[in-house]
């Protein structure tokens, strides 16, 4: 099989246009994921709002401005 010029620019064309498709796919899921870990560390104190970090596994922590015990990481579409 021999290819000709406008195939093989083709083909080249076709190739890295799906490495950057891939690219830009694999980029995109992995700044998702590193934005949902973030936000499950996230926690904002529902008494003074103060917004904090807590890299700890517990879902109820001690909020750092105030002292009260405050959900962390939950979403708020969901109760
Ligand atoms: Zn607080």
């Amino acid at each position: 099989m021999e290819l000709t010029l406008a195939e093989f620019v083709r083909l080249v064309l076709v190739g890295s246009f799906a490495l950057v498709l891939a690219a830009a796919m694999l980029s995109r899921y992995l700044h998702h994921r590193s934005e949902r870990q973030a936000l499950a560390r996230r926690g904002i104190c529902r008494l003074c709002l103060h917004a904090f970090e807590d890299s700890s596994q517990e879902t109820i922590v001690e909020c750092p401005a105030c002292g009260a015990m405050t959900d962390k990481g939950r979403s708020r579409s969901l109760g």
